[in-house]
């Protein structure tokens, strides 16, 4: 657990190590990494890493293309996957301009300006996501490994030994995890991370799918966080789960109303599903997003919040409840193919702006609303959640609010990028439309 630089020069003669990985992402939160030898680290620590930011997605032109990598010395891990003997670490890094000012389409850098703007209330932002992903023999199909369902053990599930080995090398690498088990879809899993600090758990999502890939591997097959890949079956989500805490006290958190919710932890929630629409294309980025955003499989469609009903967009878990410290909300569009720094940083931007407005939240609503028909969904106000990449991205894009969050760079970046993501997907001609079209028309 290194504090600075002199730490991590000091862990890198200890431990005998050979590289050090830079890590840092693009705006779709693909990890990027170049490595490094030790005797590179002091100077970087000093001057940063250049590199071509012309040749990252989303980052800048050619003509103002110098960007630097400052590796942050707090996020020092050795690679858990990788050889023990002279083994490699890793480093997160953030992306500076030459002149050292931050890059403002950064993702850790969005998330560490919302998270600021947090801390300057005096609140401190929790997160626990809830990882899904499918096992395949390879990733050229969707061959399953295991017919398992929901909590299934052995002989059904044929992952528990991959998972274990996934949980070993998280451990190794500092990352503490709650439970694991087997999903509801067959070769579907999920390991579960005790809640950390935003930053610390968006660089641990990170960590998270390289380790469950990288192990994947190890064992001869592959592992995918694709929010969908099997038609008629669950897809992958990652739930977020979400709190503020203030001096040591859970903000959300009120023993005397019904819901044991606080008039700031309701209005954190009234933000959220106020502004779902316009964040949808953060948290789901991608045209696959939309096919696990459909009715009949624990994914949201509607807008509206509840304490047990899996169908709703927010739930407040009940496990635990009146118990101050696990009171939280958990938001359920968000799929492990995001881009976890900014997954994160909009669902906070939205609750502090629902806090600092009073927003009202409505009445939960425990019925299923998938039930529901179109005269019941408007008289309880429900609406629906963005149903294709196209419709979310343009929600993106008309939002001034978003445009703030993101920044303008990152903004009409990412809006671009969907937008020419929706329309080569338009133009394709797929096996669906052929099965169902030739034989009649
Ligand atoms: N896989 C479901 C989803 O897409 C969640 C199922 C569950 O966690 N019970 O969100
Ligand atoms: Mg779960
Ligand atoms: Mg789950
Ligand atoms: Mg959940």
């Amino acid at each position: 657990n290194c504090k600075n630089a002199d730490d991590v020069m000091k862990a890198v003669k200890d431990y005998d190590v050979s590289f050090i990985q830079y890590w840092f992402l693009d705006i779709l939160g693909t990890l990027k990494s170049f490595q490094i030898t030790p005797n590179e680290l002091e100077a970087s620590f000093e001057e940063g890493m250049g590199f071509d930011g012309s040749s990252i997605l989303g980052f800048c032109r050619i003509d103002e293309s110098d960007m630097v990598a400052m590796p942050d010395p707090t996020t020092f891990q050795i690679c858990s996957w990788r050889p023990s003997e002279k083994p490699v670490a890793r480093m997160f890094c953030d992306v500076v301009n030459p002149d050292g000012s931050p890059f403002e389409a950064d993702s850790r850098f969005v998330l560490k300006k919302v998270m600021g703007q947090a801390a300057e209330k005096g609140y401190t932002f929790y997160v626990g996501p809830e990882l899904e992903f499918f096992l395949f023999a390879d990733d050229q199909d969707t061959e399953i490994l295991d017919a398992g369902g929901y909590f299934d053990a052995p002989p059904l599930d044929l992952g528990n030994n991959i998972r274990r080995d996934i949980i070993f090398a998280l451990d190794a690498m500092g990352i503490q995890v709650e439970y694991s088990h087997h999903e509801v879809a067959p070769s579907q899993h999920e390991i579960d991370l005790r809640y950390q600090e935003g930053m610390k758990m968006a660089d641990t999502a990170m960590t998270y799918r390289v380790v469950v890939k990288e192990t994947a591997r190890k064992h001869g097959c592959y592992a995918t966080f694709m929010p969908k890949p099997i038609f008629g079956e669950n897809g992958s989500g990652m739930h977020v789960h979400q709190s503020l805490f203030k001096n040591g006290k859970n903000v959300f958190y009120d023993a005397s109303d019904e819901y044991h919710l606080s008039a700031e932890g309701k209005s954190y929630i009234a933000g959220i599903l106020k502004h779902a629409p316009e964040f949808v294309a953060v948290t789901n980025q991608w045209v696959n997003s939309y096919k696990r955003l459909v009715p009949g499989y624990e994914a949201p469609v509607y807008i509206a919040w509840a304490r047990r009903n899996r169908s709703a967009l927010v739930r407040v878990p009940m496990y635990k409840p009146g118990k101050e410290a696990a009171t939280r909300m958990e938001l359920r569009c968000p799929d492990p193919a995001a881009n976890p720094y900014l997954c994160f940083a909009v669902q906070l931007a939205a609750g502090l702006r629902g806090m600092e407005e009073n927003y009202k939240l409505a009445d939960p609503v425990e019925d299923d609303i998938f039930a529901m028909n179109d005269r019941q969904l408007k008289r309880n106000r429900i609406k629906a959640l963005p149903g294709s990449l196209h419709e979310a991205a343009m929600n993106l894009k008309k939002s001034d609010f978003m445009k703030e969050v993101l920044g303008e760079h990152l903004h009409t970046a990412l809006v671009e990028n969907k937008i020419a993501e929706w329309d080569e997907y338009r133009t394709q001609v797929t096996e669906y439309e052929l099965d169902k079209y030739l034989p009649i028309l």
